[in-house]
């Protein structure tokens, strides 16, 4: 009973301490907002590109011309665009990067076990939750800023997830949450699917998910794409998990695979939300990973506590609320749980969390200015 009692104090503390309540009388202004997570990619790719080391050993990668062809040259500038051309041709100059230690520019995650469901717990909520230590598929006993967006009467239907990784109803919670959730070898279900949707969710009936914990992230991709044509939804997170799946099959050319069909598909979704007038000029996206990895060259593929560089993190935004900074060679030092009360005030809402990122990375105005005005 009374280790219940503690137990049960100790929840509220870790689900009230980086909460993100938002308040009541929040006046929507018009913003949308796309949250994308790369599972375990590390910053030391995104900055530097495909690593010479990992590339010409066997043991990592399967064939060293045929990726050295794909991803390699000399001059790192060069080599991390042709890993991710989308991050460093577009956002690099119309957005800004977070997360390259070189310049000692810093992002981190604040909780230690530097794992997935901690990691996501940590970007959707704002806060470390001590007793959130494995990815055991358990109820997120936290609200996230998903939910307590989607609970606003203007954004009601109006929040979606799609998910590559079967452990997003439990982070997310979903029973309780209340936004449209599509995770894992989930089907898309509903009335009026296009026939492409209708095809993916045949691929999915076909496919063998028996022992796989996420589905391909190209599935996952079509998915969310048909799903934000049909819905426009105003708050949207996808999450990518195709890189860490190749990291912990010690897969590296897979990975940088994965990497560079994450960076095409978000250039995609970049390309259809300036396409439609409900997005263009008022959305931003948030780009980020769960935990980084090991950050030598026998423990790239792993992550955790125990493997030094794991909680090194990285973040991207670009949009009509991100200025162009480009690349952050300033000394900072930023944090995973900074970036749900970031994603209240993209949208300029007003937050009880002082977690966020630096004001001067946003261009909108002060929320209460904002609501002054009106
Ligand atoms: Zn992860």
């Amino acid at each position: 009973m009374k280790l219940g009692l503690v137990l049960g104090l100790l929840l509220c503390w870790g689900s009230t301490l980086g909460s993100g309540d938002l308040r009541t009388e929040d006046v929507p202004t018009g913003q949308n907002l796309f949250v994308i997570t790369l599972d375990g990619f590390r910053w030391q790719e995104l900055f530097n590109g495909a690593d010479s080391a990992l590339l010409n050993d066997p043991e990592w990668t399967a064939d060293a011309d045929y990726n050295k062809a794909l991803y390699w040259d000399n001059d790192p500038e060069v080599r991390r665009a042709r890993l991710m051309p989308f991050f460093w041709n577009v956002i690099a100059r119309k957005g800004q990067l977070h997360g390259n230690r070189a310049y000692g520019n810093n992002c981190n995650t604040s909780n230690f076990y530097q794992i997935s469901y901690p990691g996501y717990n940590e970007i959707f909520t704002g806060g470390t939750d001590p007793l959130i230590s494995s990815n055991a598929k358990v109820h997120n006993g936290n609200k996230n800023m998903l939910e307590y967006i989607s609970a606003m009467p203007a954004y009601a239907g109006k929040v979606a997830a799609f998910a590559s990784w079967d452990a997003f109803p439990y982070i997310f919670n979903r029973e309780r949450s209340g936004f449209y959730l599509n995770a894992g070898p989930e089907a898309v279900q509903g009335e009026s699917l296009s026939k492409g949707q209708q095809s993916l969710n045949g691929i999915l009936a076909h496919a063998d998910n028996s022992e796989q914990a996420t589905r391909d992230d190209r599935i996952t991709f079509l998915s969310a794409l048909d799903y934000v044509k049909r819905r426009t939804p105003k708050v949207f997170f996808l999450g990518f998990s195709g890189t860490d799946d190749a990291g912990h099959d010690k897969s590296y050319d897979r990975y940088l695979r994965s990497a560079n069909e994450a960076d095409r598909m978000i250039g995609e979704l970049w390309n259809l939300v300036q396409s439609l007038p409900q997005y263009r000029g008022n959305t931003t996206f948030l780009i980020t990973t769960d935990h980084g990895r090991g950050a030598r060259k026998n423990t790239w593929y792993n992550h955790g506590f125990f493997v030094g560089g794991s909680s090194q993190t990285w973040m991207a935004l670009i949009g009509s609320q991100a200025k162009a900074l480009g690349e952050n060679k300033a000394p900072a030092q930023l944090y995973q749980k900074q970036i749900a009360g970031s994603m209240a005030w993209l949208l300029g809402l007003r937050t009880r969390s002082r977690n966020t990122l630096p004001l001067t990375c946003f261009r909108a105005v002060a929320p209460n200015e904002q609501l002054a005005v009106k």
